[in-house]
Order: C-alpha cells, then sequence, then structure tokens
C-alpha cells in the first residue's frame, strides 16, 4: 500500500536524507504530497518536480514568484509565506516529517498533529517551546508520534512501553561535539567554521552550533522529558564521542538496552518511515572490530554551561525552556553571523532566562500556542538587546 507523505523542511539535512530513502524505497511504496522549503527556490522545485509533488510551500513570500515561474507547467499547487506553510501542513498525508529548523517549525508542525495520522518529528524545538500543548495535541487528535532524533529514536526502539513503571532511567548519549577536548581559554576564540565542523555528523547550520554548545544535547533532554514523560532525574546524558550506541534506557532488573548503528540520519529517518516494518537503507553496516573501542565520560558542565541551564530549565517548568530555546535561536544566529564570541551563547541563554523567569507570568506553563508565540517573541527580544549592548 503506498504511503502519502509531506516533508516540512525537504531542503534542509533531514528532509534531503528523507528524500534521499523515498527514492531508493520500492516502487508505489510513497506518494509526495507537499515539500516546503525557506528560501531555496532551485531545490525545492527540482524536488518538486523529481517526486511528483501535489503541492509546494515557501516560508520568505518575497521568493513565490520565482517559483512560480521555475514550477510552470507543471501540476503543483504553491503555497506561500508562514500561513501557506501551515495549509500545506494540513493537506491530507498520511506520514508528515517535520524537519523544519528552530520555532518557525512549531506553527506547521501543530496543524500536522491535527491531521491525526503519524507525525515523524525532527523538530525538537516544537517539544522544547510546547511541550505540554504539543503532546496534548497528539493525545487528542489520536496521532501516532515517532521521534526522528537519534537519541529518542533509538530509546523509543528499546523501551518498553508496556511496562513504564520498569524503566528506571533513559540515558542520552552525546559526541561532545568539536571542542570536547578544548581548554576553556581557547574555547572563548573559536571562529565560526570550528565551531560548524562537528567530527561525526554532517547537519544544518543551526544544530551543529548546538552540537558545539551542547545545547542541542540540552534540548534532548528536555524533548526526551516530553516524549517519553520522565521527569530530569530519570534521564542521564553521557559522552560517547564514537557515536555508535545512540541511546539506552536502563530497567530496574539492573538490564541496559542499547541501540547502536553506523552514525548516519538515515537509519532513525528510515525507521520512522518504515514503522511499524523496517526498510531497507544505504547506511553503512556497522563494524564494532573497526570501531575499536567505545569510550564514555561524564559531561563538563563548566565548559558546556548550556548543557546546565537546559536542565535548571526542565525543573524550573513553566515557559523556562521556551524563553531559553529563543535566546538560543537568537544567539546562534549573531555567531553565525560573527557578531558575538562562541561562549557568548550560553550567557546570552542565562540573561534571559534570569530576566524573564523572575516574571511571575512565565511560571505557568503555557495554556495555548499564542502564550507559547508570545514569550518566544519576548524572549527573542531581550536577547536582542542583550546582544546590542554587549
Ligand atoms: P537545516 O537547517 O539543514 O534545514 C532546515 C529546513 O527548514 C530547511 O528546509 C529550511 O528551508 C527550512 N526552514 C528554515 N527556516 C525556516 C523558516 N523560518 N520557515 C520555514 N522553513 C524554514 O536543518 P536540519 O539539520 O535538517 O534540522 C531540522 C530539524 O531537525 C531541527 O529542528 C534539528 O534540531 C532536527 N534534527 C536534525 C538532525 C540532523 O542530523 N540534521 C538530527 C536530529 C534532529
Ligand atoms: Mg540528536
Amino acid at each position: 500500500m503506498t504511503k502519502s507523505i509531506t516533508v516540512l523542511g525537504s531542503t534542509g539535512s533531514i528532509g534531503v536524507n528523507t528524500l534521499d530513502l523515498l527514492s531508493r524505497a520500492d516502487d508505489g511504496a510513497f506518494s509526495v504530497v507537499g515539500l516546503s522549503a525557506h528560501s531555496n527556490v532551485d531545490l525545492l522545485a527540482e524536488q518538486a518536480v523529481r517526486f511528483s509533488a501535489q503541492a509546494v510551500a515557501i516560508a520568505d513570500p518575497s521568493c513565490e514568484a520565482r517559483l512560480a515561474e521555475k514550477l510552470s507547467g507543471h501540476a503543483i499547487d504553491i503555497y506561500s509565506g508562514p500561513d501557506g506553510l501551515v495549509e500545506l501542513a494540513r493537506l491530507s498525508a498520511d506520514i508528515t516529517m517535520a524537519a523544519i529548523v528552530g520555532s518557525a517549525g512549531l506553527e506547521p508542525t501543530m496543524a500536522a498533529v491535527g491531521q491525526g495520522n503519524t507525525l515523524a518529528l525532527a523538530n525538537k524545538e516544537c517539544l522544547v517551546c510546547a511541550g505540554e500543548s504539543f503532546m496534548s495535541a497528539v493525545e487528542r487528535h489520536g496521532t501516532t508520534l515517532l521521534p526522528v532524533d537519534s537519541e529518542h529514536n533509538a530509546i523509543f526502539q528499546v523501551l518498553d512501553d508496556r511496562r513504564p513503571e520498569r524503566v528506571r532511567r533513559l540515558i542520552l548519549t552525546a559526541s561532545g561535539g568539536p571542542f570536547r577536548e578544548t581548554p576553556m581559554e581557547k574555547m572563548q576564540t573559536v571562529t565560526r567554521k570550528d565551531a560548524l565542523d562537528h567530527p561525526v555528523w554532517s547537519m544544518g547550520a543551526k544544530i551543529s552550533i548546538d552540537s558545539a554548545t551542547m545545547m542541542n544535547k540540552g534540548l534532548e533532554l528536555i524533548e526526551a522529558a516530553w516524549l517519553f514523560d520522565r521527569p530530569s532525574s530519570q534521564i542521564d546524558v553521557i559522552v560517547h564521542p564514537q557515536s555508535i550506541v545512540h541511546s539506552l534506557v536502563e530497567y530496574v532488573d539492573g538490564s541496559v538496552l542499547a541501540q547502536m548503528g553506523s552514525p548516519d540520519m538515515r537509519t532513525p529517518i528510515a525507521y520512522a518511515l518504515a514503522w511499524p516494518d523496517r526498510m531497507v537503507t544505504p547506511v553503512t553496516s556497522l563494524d564494532l572490530a573497526a570501531v575499536g573501542q567505545l569510550t564514555f565520560s561524564e559531561p563538563d558542565l563548566i565548559r558546556f554551561p548550556a548543557l546546565r541551564l537546559a536542565r535548571e530549565a526542565l525543573e524550573a517548568g513553566g515557559q523556562a525552556a521556551c524563553i531559553l530555546n529563543a535566546a538560543n535561536e537568537i544567539a546562534v544566529e549573531s555567531f553565525l553571523q560573527g557578531r558575538i564570541a562562541f561562549m557568548d551563547i550560553p550567557r546570552i541563554c542565562e540573561e534571559a532566562l534570569g530576566k524573564l523567569s523572575a516574571d511571575t507570568g512565565f511560571g505557568t506553563a503555557p495554556a495555548d500556542m499564542q502564550t507559547v508565540m508570545q514569550a518566544d517573541r519576548l524572549a527573542r527580544e531581550t536577547a536582542n538587546e542583550h546582544i546590542v549592548n554587549l
């Protein structure tokens, strides 16, 4: 039976890997409903034609005319702007791959949840900003939620969800990023290029910087708390530079189950696309003898304050995680533009958290998406003010 699919963020790293798997799948296994991008008109148009998509959405409305020109003569509907993205996400599809980066993915991903079909979730920022509203919408609509983030996908694969009380803790592995062994004094002056140069994974710019600060693991900690309904005390983080063990679950009898594999996002993406079945991928078979050693160590919360901040935000509850995420998005963007230093990223996040969390209005979980978007906006403004005054 053919599965219809929409890929939100099809021109990004996860989007391109998803389409790569679709192109290798059996004939007729998948049909593409919608594809979306922020502004990469050339790649979006090429993908839409190659996969005979029914529709495309371009988030930057100033790109619409050029996209229409490229697609003239093809029966492909075009949507544009943030509202157009939401409309595309509402088109009926068996699976939606949510792979837009940042809180820009929030509204379209929520619209996809509303379909009540299957949501393959790569965009972790959704759960970080709006965990409670997001999970209750999933429940309300009877949506099947499949995690794509490799750590969460690993846990999903080894978690016995029929007996949640028999799980003692979840253990998220972290590669440690490019600065795992860099001394503190050198971390002040690392460049954009150093930070983008991840030792194991090839990913989009934002998540690469998040991996370098370890904010990525912090966001993943919050993501895991929502996905698997666990308190902070039951989720540990361990540094594992080889990125072979993608995460682990410890049970009350002392058994620890891990999911392993070559570090290639096409494995978790394929798991979500084929679930509950599995599909063939071109991922290199794991050669443990060639890997030789698997090593593990505690994360360093002094050199990587972002991980500490994320745990504090998770434990504080309310809108702290949303504030942290928004401030981080602004700080990462500014670092990529060469406006701030690497170690300013966690500083800006900590300042925004301190400033806004003190406001009592942020102590309670957001009641609706409007409240989430408001906190997101305010945290962006606060972070921007701090950057200007640096
Ligand atoms: P990317 O930067 O490579 O791609 C992002 C996609 O979102 C692109 O298609 C882009 O056009 C679109 N986009 C960007 N800004 C937008 C906006 N304002 N409005 C609408 N669309 C916009 O990112 P990525 O590395 O593919 O990551 C996507 C998501 O998946 C992120 O949330 C990331 O944390 C998560 N994730 C990625 C990886 C990975 O290996 N790349 C692993 C785990 C989780
Ligand atoms: Mg991950």
